[in-house]
């Protein structure tokens, strides 16, 4: 097996009649999702597409046919939030130069006045021409890019990780290996499309024909009806965010659900606290429950660890091992490997780790360099930017990060993205973005002499960065203070969060 579509092929081959994905309004089988993936494919080549495809379309059936048809039609898929704001589509299609934007009739006019041209997803599927698919897949090997996702970049430009097949095909093995699944397997995903948790769940379910259940995106409002719907679908597995799992844990919500059927908890992207984990532990013992760790760079997940003994509150859970295929190692800066609880930053290799950031050369060479401890041999690792240390019981334990890149609520944010939209906004000379922990958001400080809303700046802010990183509270400075070498005092604006004090 050496591409995507071959997994594909060989799901619709074995349970051509079995529903492959299940959405609110519909389903489609293995053998209809190959067959539409074959059709997209074809339109993609009769327009003459050959490079990457942007999918800007809602969570949905049709996107993953987007992708499979991209797929057929030999190049990668890029998927894009149905919200996202034009100002960032923008920059996205600047740095990727796609072969089309692929997307709905009713998301259209947003790309009016852009610049950019989109091509309706039902316009491509026509009659199937195997012939024309067959060519334009043969030539596709298994270091050629399946996927593109744009993370959070700390100049204001969103970066393009690009993972080659291989990653995927090797991720998809590791997960229903690891985790037993098969045909039976009913996943309730939570992860949009444009976030790579979401790819445990489409390519998991695709290597074993289990059942991939697109959960309505509204549900994770409303924790307390999570553990119903579970119940009702007869969900087997779930992967999401620590977040998530929190707020259905704080809320009570799975007091009276049981859950019988279901048996795989795993979870990934931030830290998971115990506190939370034990309730769940608790409510459901039944279930096998795992922390998963992994940045986009490395196709999803690289460390795993199944939580295997008993963890009070107050203990950090640990990230464990790395998975099949993958290697785990903490560097020091001079490049040897960190002694047991000595903390360094934690690199990876290994056949998920991506070919790069799309066009961007410096940026790759910066963050994929030569492995130290394999001089002899052209082994690239991935530097993440996590600081952590191996314990004494021998597991790896994530420890923080390096940089100003954040989580709030499993979204990864680069602070500076916030920062350079700000000083988008009339009237503001300079800006600090800054995690407030403890009330769970992102508090922006404006150097500006005039008056300002929170509103008001983020009605502005809309236009360039995703609503998950809007500020929720606004502090306007006339002047924002500084350091001795005049850098923003970033120190002293944190204390401010915490300490009550002015933060000038
Ligand atoms: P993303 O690229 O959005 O998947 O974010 C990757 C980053 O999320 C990592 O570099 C870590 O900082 C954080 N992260 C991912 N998984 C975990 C985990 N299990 N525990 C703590 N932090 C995590």
């Amino acid at each position: 097996m050496n591409t995507a579509i071959r997994l594909l092929e060989q799901a619709a081959a074995r349970w051509p009649d079995k529903i492959a994905v299940e959405e609110e309004t519909g389903s489609i089988t293995y053998g209809a999702l190959l067959r539409r993936a074959q059709a997209i494919g074809t339109g993609l080549l009769a327009q003459g597409v050959s490079g990457p495809v942007i999918v800007y379309l809602p969570k949905s059936i049709d996107a993953l046919a987007a992708f499979f048809g991209a797929l057929c039609a030999g190049t990668a898929y890029v998927p894009v939030d149905a919200h996202i704001p034009m100002a960032r589509l923008g920059k996205i299609a600047e740095n990727l130069r796609p072969g089309c934007i692929v997307t709905h009739e009713d998301l259209l006019p947003n790309l009016e006045g852009t610049g950019l041209t989109g091509t309706l997803l039902s316009g491509l599927e026509g009659a199937i021409d195997g012939d024309a698919v067959a060519r334009a897949t043969a030539g596709v090997i298994d270091t050629d890019p399946i996927y593109i996702m744009y993370t959070s970049g700390s100049t204001g430009t969103p970066k393009g990780v690009t993972i080659p097949h291989r990653g995927i095909l090797d991720y998809a093995d590791w997960v229903v290996d690891t985790f037993g699944f098969d045909e039976t397997t009913v996943m309730a995903n939570q992860a949009p499309f444009y976030f790579d948790n979401s790819t445990f769940d489409i390519y998991g379910t695709l290597r074993c024909g289990g059942k991939l259940l697109l959960t309505p995106e509204t549900l994770f409002l409303f924790p307390l009806k999570l553990p119903e719907y579970l119940e009702a679908n007869e969900v087997t597995s779930i992967f999401w965010v620590p977040t998530v799992m929190m707020n259905v844990a704080n809320a009570g919500a799975l007091e009276g659900h049981p859950l019988p059927k279901l048996k795989n908890v795993a979870f990934c992207g931030e830290v998971m606290p115990n506190k939370q984990l034990n309730i769940w532990r608790r409510a459901l013992p039944h279930c096998a429950y795992a922390n998963l760790y992994g940045p986009t760079e490395i196709t999803d997940v690289c460390c795993y660890y199944k939580v295997d003994r008993a963890f009070a509150d107050h203990e950090s859970l640990p990230i464990g091992r790395a998975c099949e295929n993958m290697r785990a190692m903490v560097l020091m800066e001079e490049g040897r490997e960190a002694a047991v609880e000595e903390t360094g930053e934690l690199c990876i290799a290994g056949s998920g780790v991506a070919l790069g950031y799309w066009n961007a050369p410096e940026l790759t060479a910066r963050a994929f360099v030569q492995d130290p401890l394999r001089p002899h041999t052209a082994s690239r690792m991935y530097r993440t930017g996590d600081l952590a240390k191996v314990g004494q019981d021998g597991l790896l334990y994530f420890l923080g990060r390096r940089d100003s890149q954040i989580k709030l609520k499993g979204n990864r944010i680069e602070l500076g993205e916030i920062e350079t939209a700000a000083v988008c906004i009339p009237g503001v000379a300079n800006a600090c973005a800054l995690l407030d922990e403890a009330a769970g958001q992102i508090v922006l400080f404006a150097e500006s002499g005039e008056k300002l809303t929170l509103r008001q700046a983020n009605k502005v802010l809309k236009q360039y960065i995703p609503a998950y990183m809007l500020p929720g509270r606004l502090v306007v400075m006339e002047r924002l203070p500084h350091t001795a070498n005049d850098k923003i005092d970033r120190v002293r604006l944190r204390a401010s969060l915490t300490e009550e004090v002015a933060p000038c």
